[in-house]
Formats: C-alpha cells, sequence, structure tokens
C-alpha cells in the first residue's frame, strides 16, 4: 500500500500545515545542533513556493502537557522560529495561542507560520480526538514530514491525520521510507547490520529481525559484551545484562555473529581512564571493556569492505570518550568507504558520524532514532499507517 506525497498535490492556494521534527537542543534561548531544522528546510522551502500559506507544528523537548509556557520557557518554540527566519532570510510569524484563537492563525498575513509547542497541549500524547480536529481544522492540508516521531500515534502526528481534508507525505518522511524501504525490502547482497549500544534489551527486538534479514550481523558497544559473556568470557565489570545471555546465545546459534579478539579495557569508567588493549582472553575482574581492539576493528573493516548493503545503529565503544572512540571511528570510515547502499540512524549513530566528518559518504542518514528502530524491527509505524489508510479514499 503507498501514500500521497506532498509533490503529488496540487498546494495552490492551499493553507498547508505541516508536522516537522524540530526538536533540537536550545540553551538559553540559543538554538544549538540544528541538523534537524535543516534536514526540513527543503520541505519547507517547496511548500513555501507551491502553498498559499504554510504552517509548521513541532515539539521541542519533554514539556507537561496543559501548563502555561510562561511557567516552562525553556520548552517554548520561539528560538526554534527565529532560527528558521534566519536560516530562511524570511520572517518567521510565530504564534502561541493557536488553539484558543484559531482566527489569529487563519487572520495572519505571514506566509509561514510556527506554532508552540505541540506538547504543551492537553491530549497531545493521548492522541486525543477533539485536539486532533483543532489540529486538523487549521488546514486544508496536512503533511506528515516527522519520521523521528512516526512511531507515536499521538495527536499531531495520527489524530490530525485521521481528520485532516487531505493528508500526505512530506519529501523528508517520504525520503526516510523509501530509503528503509531500499535497504530493507530489496537490499543488494551480500548485506551487513551493525548494532551496536549500551544495553541488548533496548536492540532486542531489531536483533532478532534483523538475524533472520541479513547474511552477517555485528554487534558491538555493551551489547557485544553480554554476547561475549554468554560466549563464555570473563568480561569483568563491562557493561552487560546477565539476565540475556541465553537470547544472545540463541542469536549466536543462528547467525553467524563474528565476536572481538581484541578490546580496549579500563579500570574506570572517565574520559582520562588509561586504555589498555588486551586479547579477549586476557580480560581481568577489575577490567572494563569500552573498546573493540585494533585487531578486531581490522577484522571488522575487513568484512564491512566485502558488502553491498550496511545498516548501522549503534557505536561500537564509548566513543565520546577520545581514547575509546578508535573502533567507532574505524568502523564509521570503513562503512564511508564501502560504495554499496549504507543507512544510518539513531542519536548515538548520527552523532558519531557527525563527530567524525563522514556524514556525505553514507548513503542515507535516518533523522528518526526510535522511529528508525522500529521500521526496522517490522513494526508499521502509526504515522504511516494512516497516511497509507487515507491515501485509499482522498
Ligand atoms: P545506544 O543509545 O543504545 O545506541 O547506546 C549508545 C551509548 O552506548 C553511547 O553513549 C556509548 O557511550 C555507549 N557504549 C558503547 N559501548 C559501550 C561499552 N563498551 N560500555 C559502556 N557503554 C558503551
Amino acid at each position: 500500500m503507498t501514500f500521497t506525497r506532498m509533490t503529488d498535490l496540487d498546494l495552490t492556494g492551499k493553507t498547508v500545515l505541516i508536522r516537522e521534527d524540530l526538536n533540537v537542543p536550545v540553551k538559553d534561548g540559543v538554538v544549538g545542533n540544528d541538523a534537524r531544522v535543516r534536514a526540513a528546510l527543503p520541505t519547507i522551502e517547496l511548500a513555501l513556493a507551491n502553498a498559499g500559506k504554510v504552517i509548521i507544528m513541532s515539539h521541542l523537548g519533554r514539556p507537561q502537557e496543559g501548563v502555561a509556557v510562561s511557567q516552562q520557557q525553556e520548552f517554548s518554540m520561539q528560538p526554534v522560529a527565529d532560527y528558521l527566519g534566519q536560516l530562511l532570510g524570511r520572517e518567521v510569524a510565530f504564534i502561541s495561542d493557536y488553539l484558543d484563537n484559531p482566527q489569529q492563525v487563519a487572520d495572519s498575513d505571514a506566509d509561514l507560520i510556527l506554532l508552540e509547542n505541540v506538547r504543551m497541549n492537553t491530549g497531545e500524547k493521548a492522541n486525543d480526538e477533539a485536539l486532533s480536529a483543532r489540529y486538523a481544522a487549521l488546514c486544508d492540508v496536512f503533511v506528515m514530514d516527522a519520521f523521528g516521531t512516526a512511531h507515536r500515534a499521538q495527536a499531531s502526528t495520527h489524530g490530525v491525520a485521521l481528520q485532516a481534508k487531505t493528508v500526505c507525505a512530506g519529501p523528508l518522511l517520504a525520503g526516510e521510507l523509501d530509503a528503509l524501504e531500499k535497504s530493507l525490502s530489496h537490499p543488494e547482497r551480500p548485506m551487513l547490520a551493525i548494532v551496536g549500544g549500551a544495553k541488548v534489551s533496548s536492540k532486542l527486538q531489531v536483533l532478532q529481525s534483523l538475524s533472520t534479514r541479513v547474511d552477517q550481523l555485528i554487534v558491538g558497544g555493551g551489547i557485544a559484551n553480554t554476547f561475549l559473556l554468554a560466549a563464555g568470557y570473563n568480561i569483568g565489570k563491562s557493561l552487560c545484562e546477565p539476565d540475556l545471555v541465553d537470547t544472545a546465545a540463541k542469536l549466536m546459534e543462528t547467525t553467524t555473529i563474528p565476536l572481538p579478539t581484541d578490546v580496549i579495557v579500563a579500570r574506570e569508567f572517565s574520559a582520562d581512564a588509561t586504555a589498555t588493549v588486551k586479547a579477549v582472553t586476557d580480560v581481568d575482574d577489575d577490567d572494563m571493556i569500552l573498546d573493540i581492539g585494533p585487531e578486531t576493528a581490522r577484522a571488522f573493516c575487513t568484512l564491512i569492505s566485502a558488502m553491498r548493503t550496511i545498516l548501522w545503529n549503534g557505536p561500537v565503544g564509548v566513543f565520546e570518550f577520545a581514547a575509546f572512540a578508535t573502533g567507532t571511528r574505524e568502523i564509521a570510515q570503513a562503512i564511508a568507504d564501502n560504495t554499496g547502499f549504507s543507512l544510518a540512524g539513531g542519536g548515538e549513530t548520527v552523532s558519531a558520524i557527525e563527530q567524525f566528518g563522514i556524514g556525505d559518504a553514507i548513503s542515507y542518514i535516518s533523522t528518526g532514532g526510535g522511529a528508525f528502530l522500529e521500521y526496522v524491527e517490522g513494526t508499521e509505524l502509526p504515522a504511516v499507517q494512516v497516511l497509507k489508510q487515507r491515501s485509499q479514499t482522498q
């Protein structure tokens, strides 16, 4: 089943409401990492070039629903409106009381409006029908473009799409779905997935789902520690989940999962801890494994170079500390050097890609963390499901 795309519609003279994910870090009114704002720009510019009026809504952080913005100013979208205006070189009208005073939105002369944080609205998280209807009433066309929140059925991502006159997927969301479909439904083989990060438990379903679809699976970071424990190695004081050892052992029975042969250990979890390379068989009871060793990195990089499709989520070490970033940097570089299709997603993964400056060499970087993982697991994202459903009847 497919969905209507914004580019399929004639937006002339229409009021378009776009749900974006502009959830960027804001400190003292200043926008930090602006990747999400920049990712949304092509959609906003395309809508501005074609529609009568463009209204954007997003969430920012985790404010309390039903509490006035004056009492939680740090979650206001005003700085994002100012920043967006600077990037676009045009005025962005900012409207806070769009629910109580929707006429203000309709009467505004501005052709680009940003609404206050949707997560301050009572009923947003519960996907409240009445709130969804109020969003829907603001527009002729609702555009869902926030892939990062597509796994949540909330009023601004799902409920509004049930009630708006016309609904469609924005180019950013459609691009994410196309890239995921390309890499997961018809991947060029051989295909490798690299799943790193802190805990097996948070990625168990994705590991299970990928183990049946890929030719090769590499686990890294805290996740690899649980696999090492399952394989009978001493991992000292390393982060691991002993209750998932059986699960890890089963995954290793069904899929080839190469384990590190050497590791970088430290006695404490800190940026200035002394890093020591050890064979995986030599880890002491006091050691913490914080990165893969050079021999393992070389072996993993050789494996990566033989692949035609690579899916990457999660670092293979504590890359935030320079002494334990080498493994993740080398893996990232090998993915960047691969000429096949590479797809990376997840908050920490995107930070690592930025830190190592290899973004241009990855075929597709997903803006979604949770949504990316749920898609990979095979879960139908609620906000995408409703787009497909509505495209049947509109
Ligand atoms: P996740 O959000 O699950 O992708 O986890 C990312 C986090 O895992 C990063 O902040 C890393 O610092 C952390 N991490 C990676 N490897 C290890 C390790 N060996 N021990 C502890 N934490 C790790």
